[in-house]
């Protein structure tokens, strides 16, 4: 496995190296300085030592066969090189200078060339345009920084980034966690993020593994890393940009690579349990709740504070940031009045001034919260403190430290001490606590968010629908859009529910059917090459009698004549009156498969884009979560005498059009149920359309 000789080498080539100030000194440097123990060999025809170490005209003066190639060259250097270093026989290369795919047509070409030459030669590469590799535990770097402090350097944190400067950003912060790998992988000509997730889950020094992604380059394969990694307990933070248009865009001009739909990817994220963050601050947090060794087992937070208006402010960020702090049960605030002091709001967060003795009674609350049976989660806060402040009781912050760790190690559930801001820490209540095991968290959308983050992915995943039914024959006949009467009849095959319907070619076919049907009836023209009907004048809605029907069929057929395109026939289709009108489709994206979605019908999803969106096949629990997500969903509800929509038939259809899609997953692209009605009593689909897949 070259990936080793990468990520962890017994030997370093440093190509470039210079007794001048450069890049290729400091490699040198930063490997004598981390400790490295194998073998380093500098590499420089116009010298004979660097930093007095032998030093080597090219690569194939070298004594044996490198494991890294570190290339601190020019860009315009580096294919030679590395056809050098495959006929040196060098399992891996780092090639940290740009000029390449990020920079469109010409870069990408000499790319191409650099990944061919590393697959032919098996060789492992980090980058171009990155800033390479660090492994603190194995004492080995290729990372284009300095190497200060290689002991603080050490932790179980493994950093993937896409982004150097967010790589580095991050190792600017070692106060709560240090690292046991670090890759800035930029274009990943060869190895991808998911590569090296594969490396860290197998890692033993990595209990978490974060990354920074601009693009996934090989879905499947990291699709796959992510469930592994969820199996063997090691989570992936994931933080992605490009959730916005513009960024997007920028994307595509930095690091060569397609940014894919966020909103698709955040699912995708979910389905495979790998936690989503917004932003550094999020991910940083969700880092340092992972520090702890006991890892919430449930979304319980309780939060204890040493004020009442600290409580407050807490409660109203944390309400906003969605997280729930329930209250204190009537038994345990009857507790708390007891043996702490007069309980305000409900008891979450808890005021644990209570009587002043504050040395008594924190001890005492924190007590009651690992007895509470609903608690799984114990929060700390008091006011932020900092390094020299000018004003305060010297050694109060880490008398405080000292109390909240003794209190932590006598309860068997997880402790966070937490700052109001984060990155506002006090350098001796970090030691006191990092001793003691406790993690600190700072700030409270990101620090408690970061709990409940780690608290959901810790909880047994819901079960994901097994479909076990055999694909629709007729998918496979090569027919592009399925027209309506077609996409209903395949449908109700598999148990979703349709209105009834006939299809007719003469009004006097037509007039019989409405009688079977019962008026009021739905006039429809049907054909595949008319996707959509209404804006060509081919619906008509609540035919009271023979009449409107015979009025309406005669328009229908002025309309058919004047659009000039092929009709199957028409459809006579019962009227549903009642109801709301709601959408669920399902949709192919090109890199993740596919996904559902639902919204309330007409401008719902199409104008005010106000939908829920889920990874196909659906999980338990996620159709009625669906239903209630959009904004629009309150129109589900029973309003003015008019009766609720039944959810749960709804819910049943969406579990429905999931296991259909999920049996014919290969060939569909797209289904529309636009609109179906949701009424007191059941839903039925009035409309459908199966976008079959192409092979
Ligand atoms: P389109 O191809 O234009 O989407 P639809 O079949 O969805 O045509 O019909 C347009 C609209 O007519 C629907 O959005 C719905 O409001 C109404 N409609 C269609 N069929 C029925 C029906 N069977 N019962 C009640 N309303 C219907
Ligand atoms: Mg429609």
């Amino acid at each position: 496995m070259t990936i080793s000789a990468l990520l962890a080498p017994r030997s370093v080539a440093v190509l470039g190296a210079s007794e001048r100030a450069s890049v290729g000194r400091g490699m040198v440097e930063a490997l004598e300085r981390i400790g490295f123990a194998g073998a380093i060999y500098p590499i420089n025809p116009k010298y004979s030592t660097v930093v007095g170490r032998n030093c080597y005209a090219g690569l194939r003066e070298l004594p044996e066969a490198p494991d890294v190639v570190s290339f601190c060259i020019r860009n315009d250097g580096v294919v030679a090189n590395l056809r050098a270093a495959a006929e040196r026989g060098a399992r891996a290369a780092v090639i940290y200078d740009s000029g390449f795919a990020e920079l469109g047509h010409d870069g990408k070409a000499m790319q191409d060339v650099i990944s061919g030459i590393c697959r032919d030669a098996g060789i492992s590469l980090c980058g171009p345009n990155c800033m390479g590799v660090l492994n603190p535990p194995a004492r080995s770097t290729t990372f284009k920084q300095e190497v200060r402090d290689p002991k603080g350097l050490i932790g179980n944190v493994a950093l993937i980034s896409q982004s150097g400067s967010v790589a580095a950003s991050l190792l600017a912060d070692l106060r709560r966690f240090g690292f046991s790998l670090v890759v800035s992988s930029g274009n990943e000509a060869v190895n991808d993020s998911a590569s090296y997730i594969e490396f860290a889950i197998d890692d033993p020094h990595t209990k978490v593994i974060a990354t920074f992604t601009e693009t996934v380059r090989n879905p499947d394969r990291y699709i796959a890393a992510l469930d592994r990694a969820a199996d063997k307990g090691k989570p992936v933070i994931v933080l992605k940009v490009g959730r916005c248009e513009r960024v997007r865009a920028a994307i595509t001009g930095h690091t060569g690579g397609l940014a894919g739909g966020s909103r698709v990817f955040s699912e995708v994220l979910k389905a495979h349990r790998a936690i989503e963050v917004e932003d550094l601050d999020e991910l940083t947090e969700v880092l340092a709740v992972c520090q702890g060794a006991r890892w919430p087992r449930g979304r319980g937070i309780n939060v204890v504070t040493t004020s009442g208006g600290q409580a407050e402010l807490i409660l109203d960020v944390a309400t906003a940031s969605g997280i729930a702090l329930n209250p204190l049960s009537a038994q345990a605030r009857a507790a708390v009045e007891r043996d702490v002091g007069r309980v305000t709001g409900d008891g979450n967060p808890l005021d644990a001034w209570g009587r002043g003795d504050f040395r008594a009674t924190m001890p005492q609350a924190l007590r009651l919260l690992t007895d509470n049976p609903t608690t799984d989660a114990v929060v700390f806060c008091s006011s932020d403190s900092f390094d020299n402040q000018a004003l305060g009781r010297l050694g109060r912050e880490e008398d405080y430290a000292r109390l909240f760790a003794e209190a932590a190690g006598r309860s068997g559930k997880p402790h966070y001490f937490m700052t109001m801001r984060p990155g506002v820490m006090h350098g001796g209540q970090l030691r006191i606590l990092a001793q003691a095991g406790v993690a600190v968290i700072g700030g409270t959308r990101q620090g408690l968010g970061a709990i409940d983050r780690l608290a959901r992915w810790n909880m047994p995943p819901a079960r994901q629908r097994a479909s076990t039914l055999a694909p629709a024959p007729e998918l496979a006949a090569g027919r592009r859009t399925i027209n309506e009467a077609d996409a209903k009849r395949i449908l109700s095959a598999y148990g979703l529910p349709v209105t009834r319907e006939t299809i007719v070619a003469t009004l006097e076919e037509a007039t019989t059917a409405a009688q079977a049907v019962g008026y009021p009836v739905v006039l429809k023209a049907v054909s595949d090459d008319i996707p959509h009907k209404s804006e060509h004048a081919l619906v008509a809605v609540g035919l009271g009698d023979a009449h409107a029907l015979a009025a309406a069929f005669a328009g229908m057929e002025r309309s058919v004549a004047k659009l000039g395109r092929p009709i199957l026939g028409y459809l006579v289709q019962e009227m549903i009156g009642d109801g709301v009108e709601v959408f669920a489709g399902v949709a192919r994206d090109p890199d993740f498969g596919l996904t559902l979605a639902f919204g309330m019908g007409g401008v719902g999803v199409e104008v005010l884009r106000d939908f829920a969106l889920r990874a196909v096949p659906l999980r338990e629990g996620d159709a009625e979560a669906m239903i209630a997500e959009p904004r629009g969903a309150a129109l589900l509800e029973a309003f003015r005498g008019r009766p609720a929509a039944d959810v749960a038939a709804l819910a049943r259809s969406l579990y429905a059009l999931s296991d259909f899609a999920a049996a014919n997953s290969d060939r569909i692209d797209e289904i529309d149920l636009n609109p179906i009605k949701a009424g007191p009593t059941g839903c039925v689909i009035v409309d459908a359309l199966i976008v079959a897949r192409q092979r």
